[in-house]
């Protein structure tokens, strides 16, 4: 099973008790003690020593040199001196990289020896070599730390992760969360996560709680089933949020977690595999969509995809977004799109999902936008109608559609700073912030509105239902959204 480190590097005393009581509460196995750190800071390596035997969980204890990227400065015997008494002290485990184990081999007698390895350029390297060579060099157990610029970088550190011996392999960086919190699925025997108050002590580190609660590290083991997003950016996705919420609440074994990918087609290559389906976000749509023998007919036309489910033993393709416009539409009309008229703003890929699902439920569709070109094409491949936008404030639509990116974390900034008519639906695809200056003004005009986050969750509750076959619990899924949105706010 995956055991759960929290690194510390406190240098009083009474503060590192306090943060490891508070590892142990939020339900950590280990703790690190991370003396190059702590003595970095001033503290006096007794007092830590002293501490070693009062930690309310076992620890693994480090003391990094600065060439391996910690703090330690001095030589190679005074840091064994240091593992010697910290071994003397109780310490469970003692990490050591594996270049100075070579150099200066040395073993422990009482805790075990971790030996870890850092690159910081990339996981094309030897790796499974690495992995012999610490066990060759005496490792109780190897841990293998890799910066990794894209996730499809992930597929050499899981493959070391085989039933030869323990292996902790996870990457640092944004790119290298899903190392992280599907390290019991990997079969990792370690995950480092950080207090949720702290920055951490490596590029990518989860907080403990969203490790536990959101990722669901205890339940997750090699045959639960993984489904992820795909994007860039992707830290701002909140599609780990309700997907992990749906499995929770229908116990289903599965986890999700954000990919940060800019690469699809090697993505897809290195990883497709893994999966038992993919949300696929900026700038994949496209990609995904030419990768995929089979799209459902909606998305053909479309000719982008945000969903990937299996079929029996194939993959196919969906675009929720276009089904999620029509059914927000329609339950705030309280009926069919048929005969309406619609002006959409915007000819990016989120206004042809509209342009496509209005088009197709019956509505006249006008396109406004910045670049006239792109409102032209799009609106000579589905029957619409360009309108400048010089003209767009008289056009006599009963639904307008901000499908731009104006307004996007810019609560001031407008699509439309015309008047609104009093009797139309107005849709803002952007959902951060939630209330954005369109939807203001559109309900002291008296307009009825869909936010984006209404479209979000509709979109997302088409992928749960393909992957699943069950509902996605909406309430549920708002409610935690809203928090999220809230947190970022402040
Ligand atoms: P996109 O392909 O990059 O298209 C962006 C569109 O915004 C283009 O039409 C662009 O016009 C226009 N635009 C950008 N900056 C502008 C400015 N300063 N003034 C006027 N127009 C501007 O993006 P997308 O994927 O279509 O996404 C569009 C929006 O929909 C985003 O805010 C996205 O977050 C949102 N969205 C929401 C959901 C949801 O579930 N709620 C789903 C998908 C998308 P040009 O052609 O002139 O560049």
């Amino acid at each position: 099973m995956t055991q759960v480190v929290v690194p510390l590097g406190d240098a009083e005393p009474a503060a590192l008790l306090a943060r490891a009581a508070r590892a142990r509460q939020l339900g950590a196995d280990l703790l690190e003690l991370r003396l190059d750190l702590a003595l970095a800071a001033g503290a006096r390596a007794a007092d830590l020593l002293a501490v070693l035997p009062q930690l309310p969980l076992p620890a693994i204890v480090t003391v990094r040199h600065q060439r391996e990227g910690g703090r330690w400065q001095d030589d190679e015997r005074a840091r064994l001196r240091l593992y010697e008494e910290a071994e003397a002290r109780g310490a469970a485990w003692i990490d050591r990289e594996l270049a100075a184990q070579r150099e200066h081999p040395w073993r422990p007698t009482r805790a075990r020896l971790l030996l870890s390895y850092h690159a910081w350029s990339g996981a094309g390297q030897a790796l499974p070599e690495v992995v012999a060579a610490m066990r060759a060099a005496g490792a109780d157990l190897a841990k293998l730390a890799v910066l990794v610029r894209d996730a499809a970088e992930l597929a050499a550190l899981r493959a070391l992760h085989d039933r030869r011996g323990p292996v902790a392999a996870m990457a640092m960086g944004e790119a290298g969360l899903p190392s992280r919190v599907l390290a019991g699925v990997w079969g990792a025997a370690l995950v480092y996560a950080r207090l949720p108050e702290d920055p951490g002590t490596a590029p990518g580190q989860p907080a403990l709680d969203e490790l536990l609660t959101l990722y669901r590290l205890r339940a997750q083991r090699p045959e639960t089933a993984v489904y992820g997003v795909i994007g860039a950016p992707i830290a701002h996705s909140l599609s780990p949020l309700v997907h992990n919420l749906g499995f929770a609440h229908h116990g289903i074994d599965a986890v999700y977690a954000p990919f940060l990918v800019h690469d699809a087609r090697a993505f897809w290559q290195a990883c497709g595999d893994w999966f038992g389906g993919l949300s696929v976000t900026v700038p994949h749509k496209q990609t995904l969509a030419a990768l995929l023998a089979e799209c459902e007919p909606e998305a053909a036309p479309i000719g982008a995809i945000n969903t990937v489910y299996r079929r029996a033993d194939r993959c196919c393709g969906a675009n929720t977004d276009a089904e999620a416009v029509r059914r927000c539409c329609e339950r705030a009309l309280g009926g069919s799109l048929h005969g309406r008229c619609a002006l959409v703003l915007g000819a990016g890929g989120a206004a042809r999902a509209a342009v496509h699902a209005l088009r197709a439920a019956g509505a006249r569709v006008l396109i406004s936008n910045r670049t006239p070109q792109r409102a032209a094409e799009l609106a000579a491949e589905f029957a619409a109608t360009v309108v400048p936008l010089a003209q767009a404030a008289t056009a006599p639509y009963d639904i307008l559609i901000n499908a731009t990116t104006v307004g996007l974390r810019a609560p001031d900034d407008t699509p439309w700073p015309h008047p609104l008519r009093p009797e139309a639906l107005v849709f803002d695809m952007v959902y951060d912030p939630l209330d954005t200056g369109l939807l203001r003004r559109a309900r002291v005009a008296g307009c009825s509105v869909v936010s984006g986050l209404d479209m979000f969750l509709e979109q997302a509750s088409g992928q749960f239902r393909r992957w699943t076959g069950r509902e996605l619990p909406m309430a549920e899924a708002r409610a935690a959204c809203l928090a999220r949105l809230a947190q970022r706010s402040v």
